[in-house]
């Protein structure tokens, strides 16, 4: 959005049960978002897609990589709540690219249990934002069934030789580093899975991006891996323990990323909503119609009661140090990410053809969100994690 056309909307609610501290976290992230022109940058990168280092740079300086990062390795140890109030802001006052960097150093927390040599190689200077650590898990035949993957990693005195390619990969050319997941036991299926830090430059190696229809500064790609050799000692803690470190951070970081989406709806629900109310047609505001003032309330209702669903679920999270909360979780980014879509579309539908067009934000935003149904959990794979809680299903084919 360029500054002229900003409209003036109102600052995002705080939570439903604000500390002090959360108000200071949010009043910073609306100075941060005005002084890097965030809504403006956030245009920019869907143009010419690049990761944004300057911003990054800028976040680690503030601490803001990583958030709950444990201070124990130099992170700024917050708590949940305090995250979910700064996601909030810089979701809703600059779309996902922001919000995600913020977040981008906690999709790396496997590498928590590895040596402490590896954490001070590459966790500390993501925190720092000194580098990028990308995480590979999908592979051509394997992503929802992620413990079906066929990536290989076969000892050889102090090296494995990994053979594999991963696909749909955020940062495949911009990470320095990966997150690397491949089995060590094939026939163990998930348990026979292990994690591995990768550095990218390793001989072997070969990439190639793809053209996304949103987040489009991840240049998201593939990546194979043709007999690299990685030193034993990039193995991540124990292995056959990869899934495992794999699902730790799955829960928090669901229930984080259904607030983004819905900040970032609901940054367009406001706009709309000063849109109707100004436009005329038939000689009265758009807003005066109930072919539009409905869909609208019925959106508001939609997004604030997802919204208290997220804090309740992040309370309970927080509360319970993440055991118990999954299928909330899942359900929490499931209903989040399928409201803030719905929103979003009635906003590129109100704003009529400028709303089908990148001189506004809102299509940008939606086809950002809509990302949300197949990363972190696809839609389906949520309700099956839900319906496992709460029914006793198995979502398995096989045993
Ligand atoms: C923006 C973005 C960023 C991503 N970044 C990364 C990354 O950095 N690293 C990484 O490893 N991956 C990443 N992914 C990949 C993502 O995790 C996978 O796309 C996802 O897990 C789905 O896997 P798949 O694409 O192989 O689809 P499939 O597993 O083939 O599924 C296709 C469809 O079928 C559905 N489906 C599957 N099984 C069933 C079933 N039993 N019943 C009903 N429906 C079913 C799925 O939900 C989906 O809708 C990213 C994806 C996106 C969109």
């Amino acid at each position: 959005m360029t500054s002229s056309s900003t409209p003036k909307v109102p600052a995002h609610p705080a939570s439903p049960r604000p500390t002090p501290r959360e108000g200071e976290i949010r009043a910073e992230a609306r100075t941060a978002v005005l002084d890097f022109e965030l809504a403006r940058r956030y245009q920019e990168l869907d143009r010419e897609p690049i990761f944004p280092m300057k911003e990054y740079q800028a976040f680690a300086r503030k601490g803001w990589l990583g958030p709950r990062a444990p201070r124990r390795v130099g992170g700024p140890g917050w708590k949940l709540a305090e995250e979910a109030a700064l996601l909030e802001e810089l979701a809703y006052g600059g779309g996902s690219v922001f919000a995600k960097l913020v977040l981008q150093p906690e999709f790396c927390s496997p590498l928590l249990h590895a040596s402490a040599e590896l954490i001070d190689r590459w966790y500390v200077p993501l925190l720092k934002g000194e580098l990028l650590v990308g995480n590979q898990i999908t592979e051509p035949k394997a992503g929802s069934d992620a413990a079906g993957l066929e990536s290989r990693a076969e000892k050889e005195g102090e090296t494995y030789l990994l053979t594999g390619t991963k696909s749909e990969i955020a940062f495949a050319k911009d990470a320095q580093a990966a997150i690397v997941y491949a089995s060590t036991s094939p026939g163990l299926g998930a348990r026979g899975i292990s994690a591995f830090l990768v550095p990218q430059d390793l001989r072997g190696i070969s990439t190639e991006t793809f053209d996304d229809l949103g987040e489009r500064w991840m240049r998201r790609g593939t990546i194979t891996y043709d007999r690299v050799r990685v030193p034993s000692s990039h193995l991540i803690g124990q292995e056959g323990q990869g899934f495992t470190y794999l699902m730790e951070e799955l829960t928090p970081e669901r229930a984080l990323l259904g607030l983004v989406y819905l900040a970032i709806a609901r940054r367009s629900w406001e706009e709309t909503r000063q849109h109707v109310g100004e436009r005329t047609a038939f000689g009265r505001p758009l807003a005066s119609n109930q072919g539009i003032s409905f869909p609208l309330v019925e959106d508001y209702a939609r997004l604030e009661s997802a919204r208290l669903f997220a804090w309740q679920t992040l309370e309970h999270i927080a509360s319970s140090e993440g055991r118990g909360s999954d299928s909330d979780a899942a359900l929490v980014k499931w209903l989040s990410n399928h409201v803030a879509l719905e929103a979003l579309d009635h906003a590129m539908q109100f704003h009529g053809g400028a709303g089908y067009s990148r001189r506004l934000p809102h299509e940008q935003r939606w086809r950002d969100v809509r990302s949300g149904t197949s990363a972190h959990g696809t839609s389906e794979i949520l309700r099956f994690v839900a319906a496992r809680e709460l029914l006793g299903t198995s979502s398995r084919a096989r045993s």
